[in-house]
């Protein structure tokens, strides 16, 4: 009895603790169950306070706004490198807003960064909040559509970065804007986007010792005092922010030569006064090689100016920075030279409309740069140049998977500068001049050239003007080489077929997606003294020609004109 009673206690004590447990259990579960809805309730709330500011900082210019003009009014001084800003940006309201959002850099721990004490709108006080590099504005009366309102900025601080306050080689203290993708939101409040492109004033008010260069066309300089000096640069043409800029330093300046009314001028230090003239005088030529092959010259100068960019050279537009150690009084930066030239039409007059197409900008100053080559010193020069840029195309396809058009933006928008861009989106255009001839070629560029001067074009928008002016499709075209990633990997072997008298070609296509392609073979006679060059077309993984010969030839060559981007190897089967 006793283990019958025991048994049964044993029993109804274990079904009292699981009930007790499973209660146990179900109140953790609930807390836990809680705390996870009221951390998500949290979290969305944070997400939508957020989002807009992630969106904005992420995908560029606010929805509605198109700046018209920017006049920029800053004072620089030698005690400090504290700059004073007083910008008016008018903008134009393309749909109803009630928040103006701009970019500018704020202060940051170190100091640095900028510090906005008052925003006006038609001199009016109007309150803004200045938070994690953004300048918000809170318009009064929501502006509508079609509206145009100017707004001014108030503001001081030392820039980080942008504006570029420092000694140059020869220990002279120097200011050179350097913008280049998005920093001209460290010293400028804009929306610091290509697709926004506005004319711009600077009015600077700097010590006398300083001559100023900038954008556009020098409207006044005039002497204040005996101290500070006044000099307002003006450009009318809208341009991105990337290219506005100014430079004040010591210089010694020189009209170099002049097409039509438009001076060609070098700004250099004065300690290299002589090499600098002769090193930049390079200029004029490739002004008018484009200026006559391309369409007409955007702005009213072109200044050539030795800086302390942290570039080669930066195209900023009519005002080219160079690097300091450019000028050596030997000449040799023509190519340099020729590329920021170019981009005076590709980058700065037609700019991609958004950092994805950034090969409109590089690809091409690389390529026109290529063409002046060829139109100045011949096809063998060009050629050169194509089979250099070839191995670092090559080269570099080893490192990455990514297509010349980007489908995400890099984190850092550095990594837009990669031989993608520059190398093999000139080697595209090569492949393009090809593909549809000279002539259409030529015309299609003056084409597109024509239709997106002063504005932003994509790749669709250059592959449609493209289309017109060759009468192709060239929607493979733009695929393979721009969309998709790699170039072709060519095995070839041949023999010679004394039957059929003819030459057998087999062509592998040995990398993973297959191209479209014409090949071109040249095909030696048997003394080696003449040659004849067969164009193929190569479509499938796997291509046997026949081409017919009377006598085995002594040697074939693919590509003899350096017209194909691939890599591979020709073999004779004995
Ligand atoms: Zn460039």
């Amino acid at each position: 009895m006793t283990t019958v009673t025991n048994a049964a206690t044993t029993i109804i004590f274990r079904i009292l603790k699981t009930f007790f447990d499973i209660q146990r259990f179900y109140q953790t579960f609930k807390i836990i169950y809680y705390r996870l809805i009221d951390m998500l309730r949290r979290l969305f709330f944070l997400l939508i306070i957020l989002l807009p500011y992630w969106l904005f900082a992420s995908t560029g210019p606010q929805d509605g706004i198109d700046i018209q003009h920017y006049t920029f009014r800053l004072t620089l001084n030698d005690s400090t490198n504290v700059l004073s800003g007083e910008a008016t940006i008018d903008i134009l309201f393309r749909k109803e807003v009630a928040v103006v959002q701009l970019d500018l850099r704020s202060r940051n721990a170190q100091g640095q960064g900028m510090t906005v004490r008052e925003v006006l709108l038609r001199g009016r006080s109007i309150p803004f909040q200045h938070q994690n590099n953004l300048l918000r504005i809170n318009i009064p009366e929501p502006a509508n559509a079609g509206t145009l309102l100017p707004f001014t900025v108030i503001y001081s601080g030392i820039p980080e970065d942008g504006l570029i306050i420092s000694q140059n080689k020869y220990g002279d203290r120097t200011f050179f804007g350097d913008n280049w993708p998005d920093r001209a939101r460290h010293w400028l409040p804009t929306v610091d986007h290509p697709s926004d492109k506005a004319g711009v004033d600077f009015i600077i008010l700097a010590p006398v010792h300083y001559t100023v260069v900038g954008n556009g066309i020098k409207i006044e300089e005039s002497f204040l005092s005996s101290r500070q000096k006044l000099t307002h640069w003006h450009e009318a043409v809208p341009i991105a922010t990337k290219v506005m800029v100014i430079g004040a330093a010591r210089f010694a300046i020189q009209r170099s030569g002049a097409m039509n009314d438009i001076g060609v001028e070098s700004w250099v230090y004065p300690q290299n006064r002589l090499e600098g003239f002769h090193d930049y005088s390079a200029a004029s030529d490739v002004l008018d090689f484009l200026h006559n092959h391309v369409g007409p010259y955007s702005y009213k100068k072109l200044a050539n100016v030795q800086s302390t960019t942290r570039y080669g050279g930066m195209e900023n537009a009519s005002n080219i920075f160079y690097f300091e150690n450019s000028v050596t009084g030997k000449g040799g930066i023509e190519p340099l030279i020729a590329h920021e030239v170019a981009h005076q039409w590709f980058g700065n007059s037609v700019s991609e409309k958004d950092w994805h197409h950034v090969w409109l900008s590089e690809g091409f100053a690389t390529y026109f740069t290529n063409l002046f080559v060829e139109f100045r010193y011949g096809r063998d020069a060009l050629q050169e140049r194509l089979n250099t840029e070839r191995r670092q195309v090559i080269e570099y396809s080893h490192k990455t998977t990514l297509p010349v058009v980007f489908s995400a933006l890099p984190e850092n928008l550095i990594e837009l500068l990669s031989v993608n861009s520059y190398q093999k989106g000139s080697w595209v255009l090569h492949m393009l001049r090809q593909e549809i001839g000279d002539d259409a070629f030529w015309d299609g560029i003056r084409e597109y050239y024509r239709q997106f001067q002063n504005s932003n074009a994509t790749t669709d928008d250059f592959k449609r003007v493209m289309e017109t002016a060759s009468g192709k499709d060239l929607t493979g075209f733009f695929k393979q080489w721009l969309y998709g990633t790699g170039h072709p990997v060519l095995k070839a072997t041949w023999r010679y077929d004394n039957k059929g008298k003819a030459i057998v070609l087999e062509v592998d296509q040995e990398q993973k997606a297959l191209f479209n392609i014409m090949l071109e073979v040249e095909v030696y006679d048997e003394n080696k003294a003449t040659s004849a060059v067969e164009s193929l077309k190569v479509t499938q993984q796997h291509n046997k020609f026949s081409i017919p010969m009377a006598q085995k030839p002594s040697k074939l060559r693919l590509d003899p004109h350096v017209n194909l981007l691939f890599e591979g190897s020709l073999q004779e089967l004995k």
